[in-house]
Formats: C-alpha cells, sequence, structure tokens
C-alpha cells in the first residue's frame, strides 16, 4: 500500500539533526543537510542537550537553518536544569529568531541526584510555558500559533510503572497545549500501532508521528538501547554483526527501516521523522525506497519575480 493512500495530503516528512559543535562537524552538518534538502523535508528538527556549548551550537544551528537555507527549523527545547526565566528567555529568542516549532520536553534528569532538575518538573508545563508566551507574542506571529510537539513511547518510558501511565501523560500533554507528537525509536511495528491505539482509546487525538533510525550500526542500537531501554530484534543485530562492509550493513539498516515505516504507514502513520544521527546517505535510501509523494518539493531556485 502507498503511503498516500491513507490520507488526502501527502504524509509529512522529517529530520533530526544533532548541532555541530565544532569546525570539522560543522563542515559534515552543513553537508547532511544539502544532502537532506533535496528531499524536501517538512521540517528539520535540532535537538538540544548537554553542556551549555552544546546548547548554544542547537540555538546557532536553528539561525542558519532560518537564514540560511529553505528549510523549516523545528527547535527541541528541555526544561530540565532550567527556571521559568531561563526558559522564557530561550523561547522569546527561538521566536525572534523566526523558529515556529518547538518539540517540548523535558530532557532526560542529571545523574547526579543533588543536581538543579529544573523548575518545570515535567513536560507538560513546559508545553504551558510555550503557549503562554505565544500569547504574548500572538501580533508577531499574526494571530497563529507556534507549532507545539511532544514525546510519546511506543515502549513504556524507563521512568514510568506502566505503558499506561505514558498514555496517561501523552493525554495531559495534549490538555496542555500539544499539537503533535514524535515517538521514541521502537524496532517491532506492533509497538507503534499498541501506542496510537492506546491513545487514541484515551482520548488523545493529535497526529503521533513514528520517529524511525536507520538500522545500520549495531553500535548505535546497543547505545540506543541502554538510553532508552528499548531493544532491538537480535536477529537484526546479528546480521549487521557478520555483514562484509559498511554498504551491506547500510542496505541491511536501511530495508529494516523501510519496513517499519511502510509497517507504520499501513496502520495510518501522517508522517515519518528520521532520526539522522547526522548522516544523509541512508536517510535519503529509506525516503526514496519509500517513494513518498513528492507535492512537498519546492521550485528549485526561489521564484525570481512576485507577478508574473
Ligand atoms: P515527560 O513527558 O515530562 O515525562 C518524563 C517522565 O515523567 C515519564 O516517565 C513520565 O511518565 C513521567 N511523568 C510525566 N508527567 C507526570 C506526572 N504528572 N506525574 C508523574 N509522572 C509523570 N532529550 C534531550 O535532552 N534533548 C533532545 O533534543 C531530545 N529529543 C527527543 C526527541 C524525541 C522525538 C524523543 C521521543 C525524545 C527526545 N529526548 C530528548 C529524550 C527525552 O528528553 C527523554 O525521553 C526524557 O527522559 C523525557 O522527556 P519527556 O518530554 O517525555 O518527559
Amino acid at each position: 500500500m502507498t503511503p498516500a493512500a491513507h490520507t488526502a495530503v501527502p504524509p509529512a516528512l522529517s529530520y533530526e539533526l544533532y548541532p555541530p559543535t565544532n569546525a570539522r562537524t560543522e563542515k559534515a552538518v552543513l553537508q547532511v543537510i544539502d544532502e537532506l534538502a533535496g528531499t524536501h523535508p517538512d521540517y528539520v528538527s535540532v535537538t538540544y542537550s548537554g553542556t551549555p556549548e552544546r546548547r548554544q551550537a542547537s540555538v546557532r544551528l536553528l539561525e542558519h537553518l532560518v537564514h540560511a537555507t529553505r528549510l523549516r527549523p523545528l527547535g527541541h527545547l528541555t526544561c530540565v536544569g532550567e527556571t521559568r526565566e531561563s526558559l522564557y528567555r530561550l523561547v522569546n529568542l527561538l521566536v525572534g529568531l523566526g523558529v515556529r516549532g518547538v518539540l517540548a520536553m523535558r530532557g532526560d534528569l542529571p545523574a547526579d541526584p543533588g543536581a538543579f532538575r529544573g523548575e518545570l518538573p515535567f513536560a507538560r508545563y513546559l508545553v504551558e510555558l510555550i503557549r503562554e508566551i505565544e500569547d504574548q507574542h500572538s501580533a508577531a506571529l499574526a494571530g497563529g500559533r507556534m507549532a507545539v510537539g511532544v514525546a510519546a513511547y511506543p515502549n513504556r518510558h524507563p521512568e514510568s510503572p506502566s505503558f499506561q501511565h505514558d498514555i496517561e501523560v501523552l493525554v495531559s500533554k495534549e490538555r496542555s497545549g500539544a499539537n503533535f507528537a514524535i515517538s521514541q525509536v521502537y524496532f517491532n511495528p506492533a509497538d507503534y500501532v499498541q501506542l496510537v491505539t492506546a491513545a487514541r482509546a484515551a482520548g488523545v487525538t493529535i497526529p503521533i508521528i513514528p520517529g524511525i533510525i536507520p538500522m545500520s550500526s549495531q553500535n548505535r542500537l546497543q547505545r540506543l538501547a541502554l538510553m532508552t531501554g528499548v531493544h532491538p530484534d537480535p536477529a537484526l543485530l546479528h546480521r549487521l554483526e557478520i555483514a562484509g562492509s559498511d554498504a551491506e550493513r547500510r542496505r541491511i539498516g536501511v530495508d529494516a527501516a523501510v519496513a517499519l515505516a511502510r509497517a507504520a504507514f499501513d496502520a495510518g502513520a501522517p508522517g515519518l521523522h528520521l532520526y539522522t544521527f547526522n548522516e544523509a546517505r541512508a536517510c535519503v535510501e529509506i525516503v526514496e525506497a519509500l517513494n513518498l509523494p513528492a507535492s512537498r518539493a519546492l521550485p528549485p531556485v526561489p521564484h525570481p519575480a512576485i507577478s508574473a
């Protein structure tokens, strides 16, 4: 079944990027952005975490996307370790830069139990704060709204008592003003279906976009499993382990991601969010294999004149 068969509009396509922190990674990220831009994504999201320098690098990458590309950026924001005032400043800064979409999250808790955890304990309060700030900017936004996304979990969040608890948290994030959700990585097609089914049964109405990674690197999958508690199929890990070359590993990872995305589209997914890990090639291959409708495509160069 083709993705377009499910919806009147084409499925959304988005990518997640990490901000570069030195000249070498900056060159690489600019190259990745160029390659991904050729697939005409609806938006490109920029992660936000780590040291103050890394966080500043996120803001600089958003600025670059706004001013030097034709891509629409979505800024990740986390409230862990932040005061209401620092978050106010950050959201105002993003609005001032021209960013019109935010993925509002709590972030991972600091390893040190004595460290400052921030004034907002959960993501839903960040969503509310963004909506509050948005009200103050309604003239600048021409009366419009920011797109505010949140994280959703096909498998239980590591701190959660249950999957059902995560669903209730998602309900509360929508009530606080979220208008879409992106899923955490998952490896079993049934996990996305279970998330959407449970969320709809609990009253969640916002789009839930599957977040998928190219499964080409055994090390990366294992690191992710440690961070998220989501474990890939051991058979896939074995195939990656015995693969004879990087090209073969990429093919295995792309095929697995394509199968996961197809299953999500068959279950009615409204879009696809690819965790790129700042590697374009596998992502472009996934998008090409899925043959997503090209109606997002912009003209190759800015239109030279407004009137005919
Ligand atoms: P919350 O929704 O606040 O939930 C956190 C925990 O608290 C959960 O266990 C939840 O069940 C529980 N909880 C929530 N509300 C309540 C309540 N009222 N009572 C009791 N318990 C409650 N992290 C980064 O640092 N930077 C990023 O850029 C980043 N990008 C991400 C992108 C995506 C698409 C996803 C899925 C995750 C991303 N993360 C990122 C990871 C995310 O920050 C972590 O998963 C974090 O641990 C939880 O964030 P959250 O917004 O889901 O938190």
